[in-house]
């Protein structure tokens, strides 16, 4: 990837550049952390024209490299307003790749909702009026007519309305839909009137692989080892949801707006659950592969009983969110609401969040799983509850008046108690983004039998490094799941620094994937510091050290010298 392509809305151009010196060997979300921190003044309007948006492929997407090939989306968040990587599945990474792109930059405004159609080296735009106002699932039958084979990426009315949950839209290769989810980055890209970018790889150069046989090698060792890890079958079978047995016993599962760590309805969305629902449905599936390469397939196709698709990729933290911690047992619900936020383009984490403290401020009955998808469809009509849940779960408490708001630095929690994995509660208060799971979920595995995730101590350094090898796996483009077995076993990630040194021809030390990652934090770290962010936004919400948690009697007891150690040099 030779190239950076920079798309001017305003004057409706582009421009390739080749990759500057600085980027170089740099790619998904450390490329666009550094595109963004050189680019957006820290302190401007999220929602403003000086805001940009990256889409970035990681460093080996496309490669044969197994799982490789998530898109990172950056820009500044208008719901943190920290910088902000969010990353999906599907094919739009693998299709950027192979045209040879490490970045695209999206800047300024159009005057008219816009359809942006990258191909080889040509930037179209065209007309998207008949598309606005459409949700992604309408919008995207009609993209696919019209541009067959490609990858879209879409917004849908949330990010046309600028809701600051909205999420960005990914197709998969069957043309499911994935979501660069948090921070509301769906609702930068509508401010800029773009309603779809549409990838064509037709005739694009493909990708080099500086020592194919180096790299070959490496990549087989990391494949057999993800592929002979006991999680890996697990994740196939029941999808992430299986997460909601574990955290149930574990007494963590965000229950009634985390104010409770079980659930009684907790079998009834559970992993064993999940899977019955979708082995006995017609057209259902439970392993699926959001994107070319996927050798774990965690996604599944959730179907109704007349076997019609609902949703696919139906994540725990969803499940936990508008299940358990909204006291909805109903699975179906569940997915219904999951399709409505795809539908909408919106993060299920933050919405879910959100419903949650509506239920808490008497809006919406607890339990009631019909309520879900009915208060994001009515999106669609401006219905100011729905408005509001989709500007995200800190405006919602705000407004309804509700103190005990789930959220740092504007973002919603993730399903996973932080009285009870204290590590994920470190990593929630002190990630560059928000509270934000995938940035360091330290989730205790039988390869760590001696992390206790429940002491108070130590978990600051725990969190540093998980937060230093996400960022690094998000920068190789590479699925979280995947990456897993190689933090059971730390020895072999040499194997990962040998795929990367194969792939760009260039001697990289041992300790490149950390180090590359702790510098990638750093770099977001310091855009937030000038954005006007400080020791005292790296805090859990009071109610998490002061409120106990119910089986069990938890607090969030990390001391905050502790926390400040984090990022402390
Ligand atoms: S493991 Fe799941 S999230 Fe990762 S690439 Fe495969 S289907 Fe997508």
């Amino acid at each position: 990837m030779t190239r950076i392509l920079r798309i001017n809305l305003t004057r409706k151009e582009s421009s390739w550049d080749v990759i500057p010196e600085a980027y170089s060997g740099m790619g998904g979300r450390g490329l666009s952390s550094a595109i963004i921190s050189a680019e957006v003044p820290a302190m401007t309007d999220a929602m403003g024209p000086d805001n940009i948006i990256v889409l970035a492929p990681g460093i080996l997407a496309a490669t044969t490299f197994p799982n490789n090939g998530r898109l990172s989306v950056g820009g500044k968040s208008p719901l943190t307003g920290t910088i902000k990587e969010a990353n999906a599945g599907g094919a739009a990474a693998q299709k950027i790749a192979r045209l040879g792109i490490a970045a695209v930059i999206i800047q300024g405004v159009s005057t008219e909702p816009v359809t942006v159609v990258i191909k080889n080296d040509e930037v179209t735009f065209h007309s998207a009026a008949s598309l606005w106002g459409k949700g992604n699932f309408a919008a995207v039958d009609l993209l696919k007519e019209e541009y067959p084979g490609t990858a879209l990426i879409t917004v849908g009315p949330a990010g046309e309305k600028g809701l600051k949950a909205s999420a960005i839209i990914v197709t998969t290769n069957d043309y499911h839909l994935r979501a660069a989810a948090r921070g509301g980055l769906g609702a930068v890209l509508g401010a800029k009137k773009v309603k779809a970018v549409v990838i064509d790889d037709t005739g694009g150069p493909g990708i080099v692989i500086a020592e194919p046989g180096k790299f070959k090698d490496a990549s087989k060792k990391v494949t057999d080892l993800i592929l002979k890890h006991p999680l890996i079958g697990g994740l196939r079978a029941f999808g992430t949801p299986l997460l909601v047995g574990l955290m149930n016993e574990m007494g963590g599962l965000a229950t009634k707006n985390f104010s409770r760590g079980k659930f009684e309805g907790a079998e009834k969305i559970g992993g064993e659950a999940f899977a019955k629902v979708l082995g006995e449905r017609k057209n259902a599936a439970a392993a699926h592969g959001c994107m070319r390469g996927c050798i774990v397939q965690c996604s599944q196709i959730y179907t109704d009983e007349q076997g019609e698709v609902i949703t696919t990729g139906l994540e725990f933290e969803t499940v936990g969110l508008a299940g358990s911690n909204c006291e909805v047992d109903d699975l179906d619900a569940i997915a219904r609401f999951d399709r409505a936020c795809d539908d909408l383009g919106l993060d299920t984490i933050d919405v879910a969040c959100a419903i949650g403290v509506a239920m808490e401020a008497g809006r919406i009955p607890w339990g009631d799983g019909e309520k879900l998808a009915e208060v994001v469809k009515s999106i669609y009509t401006e219905d100011q509850l729905g408005l509001l849940v989709g500007n995200g779960c800190t405006a919602t408490g705000k407004a309804l008046g509700v103190t005990r708001i789930p959220t740092v630095k504007g973002q919603a929690l993730s399903a996973y108690d932080p009285r009870i994995l204290k590590g994920t509660g470190v990593t929630y208060a002190t990630s560059t983004m928000g509270a934000d799971h995938t940035c360091g979920n330290a989730i205790p595995s039988p390869a760590n039998p001696g992390y206790d995730a429940s002491s108070p101590k130590g978990q600051n350094e725990i969190s540093a490094f998980l937060q230093s090898y996400f960022a690094a796996i998000d920068s190789l483009g590479m699925c979280l799941f995947a990456s897993l077995p190689l933090l059971d076993a730390p020895d072999l990630q040499q194997h990962l620094v040998d795929v990367v040194s194969a792939k760009l021809g260039i001697e990289l030390p041992p300790g490149y994937v950390m180090e590359m990652g702790r510098s990638v934090c750093c770099q977001e770290r310091e855009f937030n510091k000038l954005a006007g962010f400080g020791p005292k936004d790296d805090r859990l919400p009071d109610f998490f050290s002061k409120e106990r948690l119910i089986p069990g009697g938890s607090l969030f007891d990390v001391a905050d010298e502790d926390l400040d150690k984090v990022y402390a040099d």
